[in-house]
């Protein structure tokens, strides 16, 4: 099999950064060909001593236009794959699936005012795709960012957030942005305190954000623990607030991140 009839290319990582033990963040090149939408995940790929490969999905951080690709990650205890690509550093090889994946992307929602983005842990790796994108501050009025983490600390990609708003390219549009870490295990100053599935039932999302969800105006994505999201998908749709299927456009898209 020639290189092109692979089904991944070869790349290089450039960076990896540790967040925290078990939180670190990858960059590495991109193939010129490797086309995705903001949303979207790769499988990449890494090899073992003995030569086998492994592979895992992960969203891109990074923006469709970008020559780079960004990744965000967990450790997963005994992963097979984490431990692998944590043995890995800059110059080392990681092999990327030329196909991007995914539905976790603008096309879901046919229209709407407000996009609210609800992410857990590394699940808000795809809504920093998009927030990167130039589309989403031109469809929407209102973009609410709800990240939760356990602890301060690993608030990932602070800098990358707090920068939108000094953007010369989005200088009419950064207001349209209102970023609400949450932190669920200790009380910090300028992020809330419990978890989304909380925040959402005693209407504390709504008042930080001061913007009531409705179905009307109102188009959601969630991404992150699994749990969080089936619990999140109940809550909203009891507020008819509904999936958002190919045959039935509604106000709600999801991603498990595990
Ligand atoms: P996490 O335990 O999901 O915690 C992240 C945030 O989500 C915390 O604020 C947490 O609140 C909240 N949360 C958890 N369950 C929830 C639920 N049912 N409803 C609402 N909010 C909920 O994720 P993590 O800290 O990023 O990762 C924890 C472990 O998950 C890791 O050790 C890793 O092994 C595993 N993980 C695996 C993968 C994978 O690809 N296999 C990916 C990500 C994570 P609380 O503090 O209240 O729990």
């Amino acid at each position: 099999m020639t290189a092109s009839e692979e089904k991944f290319t070869r790349q290089r990582l450039l960076a990896v950064e540790t967040l925290t033990p078990s939180l670190f963040t990858l960059r590495t090149t991109r193939d010129a060909g490797f086309r995705f939408q903001a949303g979207q995940f790769a499988r990449l790929g890494v090899r073992k001593p003995s030569g086998s490969l492994v592979w895992r999905a992960y969203s891109m951080v990074s923006a469709p236009h970008d020559e780079f690709l960004d990744f965000f990650s967990v450790v997963v205890p005994d992963g097979e794959f984490t431990s692998e690509l944590r043995r890995l550093g800059p110059g080392d090889e990681l092999l990327v699936e030329r196909q991007p994946y995914g539905y976790l992307t603008l096309d879901r929602f046919a229209d709407g005012r407000d996009l609210w983005l609800l992410a857990t842990g590394t699940g808000v790796a795809p809504f920093l795709s998009i927030l990167q994108d130039f589309e989403v501050w031109q469809r929407f009025e209102r973009i609410v960012l709800v990240y939760s983490v356990r602890e301060a600390r690993e608030l990932a990609y602070q800098d990358l957030i707090n920068g939108f708003a000094r953007r010369d390219y989005l200088a009419e549009h950064a207001h349209k942005l209102t970023y609400l870490p949450t932190i669920t295990r200790e009380q910090r100053p300028g992020a809330l305190h419990g978890r989304i599935t909380t925040l959402l039932e005693t209407g504390e999302l709504e008042r930080a954000a001061g913007l009531p969800l409705s179905p009307e105006h109102s188009r959601i994505m969630l991404c992150g623990n699994p749990q969080m999201i089936e619990d999140t998908r109940l809550l909203l749709k009891a507020r008819d607030l509904q999936l958002s299927l190919t045959r039935r456009p509604g106000q709600v898209a999801v991603e498990n991140y595990w």
